[in-house]
């Protein structure tokens, strides 16, 4: 028997008639040097028409992929929504891209146009010229007509200010049917191995997984709501708190690009969000920041999501308890929109029990089903024992790369499942616990150490600002811990007192016996710990290694 329901499509531009027309008083606040700028969704809604028609009038249809290279801001957010809504695919291009993987990904993509902010046309213009398929370039920002529009103009292609192209253009605009199929965008992994691969989103995927961000058991968002997505909107999707915003009502703080604790902080006084979305660093250093800071109190905030790598129980006891923050652990990859489960506690659990779910993390959101595998593929069972690595499918969950000719990319694909890299166990309540990326595992005289579990220890001493567990080759064992770590300032200790501490919640085999006090983790693009860097600084001999005795 079929259905009798409409066939009505979930596209991007449902998400923006519904936000603008029904919420068109709520609002979009962008950070600015001395204060912030802001517009109402109403407004938004004409400039994102103006934006449409301008890109109409450089020539681009069908499915032609038009780059971002932003902050998060306005004006992103009505390239979020005009590009998908005229049935082109938006391609946000991650600013901290190596320069020869940006010039990858967009001649990949064959982006036509390219927004860019004002801010970032100095990083933008030295590898404009290698971007083959790009024929315009859009600068937007208050600063647009005093950036250095020459270095652009000087790879030969056509420059236009954002103010200037949109101010010609009528508001109005027929928007095409558009199949909820299609794709609407694309986002490039970050490439820890090999070139970068291209994830192509559907309308229906964005829009599946936007509503169920706005969902209780994630974001919790209702039109009384105000959105801070700190996580930048060229990774991932800003994990859909945009979209989500706009379909429940919700107001939007963009951070632009200050994302340092204290102007952050500024930020969070002036535009009083409820709720907000950032990788551990960012909070690990918003609370080193209230810490010393102790008049000030982030009061508007009701709810922080945070993910993108493992959430200590430390930081988010810390922020708990010294300043009144609920973090909630989210778990996901770009391939999977990104957000796949969240940390919820279960019912009846309290006390130091609930900090086993909320350090895990979380359990699996309706419409993302996942698994453990074994090395040779068997499927485990998801009884929080099986250690394996973490499959997953779902509406929102990539089943391919985007014309990829990495030989190695089918290997990312089982059965119609997503390989996702990572390893940990998965319990009967569908609650997640990784304990290392397959690529980073330790594996000790045949027996398994989890680098996470070591390093939420280390950043759980009062000593400790960051620290990094990688697996050193060792002759006896095959391989042995290796942790580096980052002090807090004025902070001192000994391998011998790190030792000591972790002996309270591991095996002895288990402790690392090398240690190495640096300055900075280094970082991937993305802002994670680059474990890759760690391992080459050791075996190059530039890591200062101490032994514990
Ligand atoms: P890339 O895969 O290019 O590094 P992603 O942002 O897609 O970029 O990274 C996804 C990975 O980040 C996941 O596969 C996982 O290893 C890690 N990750 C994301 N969220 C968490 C979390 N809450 N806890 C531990 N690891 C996480």
């Amino acid at each position: 028997m079929r259905s009798t329901m409409q066939d009505v499509q979930l596209t991007i531009g449902s998400i923006l008639e519904h936000g603008t027309n029904l919420h068109g008083d709520s609002e979009v606040v962008t950070a600015t040097p001395d204060g912030v700028r802001s517009a109402s969704y109403a407004e938004v809604r004409g400039q994102v028409g103006r934006l449409a028609n301008a890109l109409r009038g450089l020539g681009i249809t069908g499915d032609q992929r038009v780059g971002t290279f932003q902050w998060n801001n306005t004006e992103h957010l009505a390239a979020y929504l005009a590009i998908p809504s005229m049935g082109a695919v938006l391609h946000t291009l991650n600013i901290r891209l190596f320069p020869e993987q940006l010039v990858y990904v967009a001649n990949h993509a064959e982006d036509k146009v390219v927004i860019v902010d004002d801010s970032l046309v100095g990083l933008l213009a030295p590898q404009l010229g290698q971007l083959d398929t790009v024929e315009h370039v859009i600068v937007a920002g208050p600063d647009a007509a005093s950036a250095d529009l020459d270095a652009l103009r000087a790879t030969g292609k056509q420059i236009h200010l954002y103010d200037d192209l949109l101010s010609a253009q009528e508001e109005d605009t027929s928007w095409p049917d558009v199949d909820e199929r299609d794709a609407a965008a694309m986002c490039y992994t970050s490439g820890t191995t090999g070139n970068p691969k291209g994830v192509v989103y559907s309308h229906r995927s964005a829009w599946l997984h936007s509503q169920m961000v706005t969902t209780g058991n994630v974001g919790g968002m209702t039109w009384e709501d105000r959105v801070l997505p700190i996580v930048p909107m060229f990774h991932a999707n800003a994990w859909g708190l945009v979209y989500a915003a706009m379909m429940s009502g919700a107001s939007l703080c963009m951070p632009d690009r200050w994302l340092q604790a204290e102007p952050l902080v500024r930020f969070i006084q002036q535009s009083r969000p409820t709720l907000s979305g950032a990788v551990p660093t960012i909070w690990n250093d918003v609370l080193q920041y209230l810490d010393a800071h102790t008049d000030v109190r982030l009061d508007s905030i009701r709810r922080i999501l945070c993910g993108g790598s493992a959430v200590p129980v430390s930081l988010q006891k810390a922020l708990a308890d010294r300043h009144g923050l609920e973090m909630r652990q989210a778990w996901g990859m770009t391939e999977t929109s990104p957000v796949a489960s969240a940390a919820g506690v279960p019912v009846g659990v309290s006390g130091e029990e609930q900090w086993r779910y909320r350090g895990g993390q979380g359990r699996l959101v309706c419409g993302v089903q996942g698994r453990i595998t074994a090395d040779d593929g068997s499927v485990l069972p998801n009884d929080d024992e099986a250690v394996g690595e973490v499959e997953v499918r779902g509406p929102w969950i990539t089943g391919a790369y985007y014309e990829s000719d990495d030989p190695e990319v089918d290997a990312k694909f089982h059965d119609g499942w997503l390989r996702t890299g990572d390893v940990g166990r998965i319990d009967q309540l569908g609650y997640i616990t990784l304990t290392d990326r397959a690529k980073d595992v330790i594996k000790s005289g045949g027996e398994w150490i989890s680098s996470v579990d070591l390093e939420n220890a280390l950043m759980g001493h009062p000593d400790v600002l960051e620290a990094a567990v990688v697996g050193i080759p060792d002759e006896k064992w095959q391989e042995r811990p290796l942790a580096s770590v980052v002090l807090k300032e004025g902070a001192t200790t000994t391998p011998a007192e790190l030792r000591a501490h972790l002996a309270k919640d591991f095996a002895k085999w288990q402790l690392p016996d090398a240690f190495a006090f640096i300055d900075q983790v280094p970082r991937t693009s993305v802002g994670k710990f680059d474990k890759k860097v760690l391992r080459k600084e050791y075996a190059d001999g530039d890591l200062d290694v101490h032994t514990a005795d």
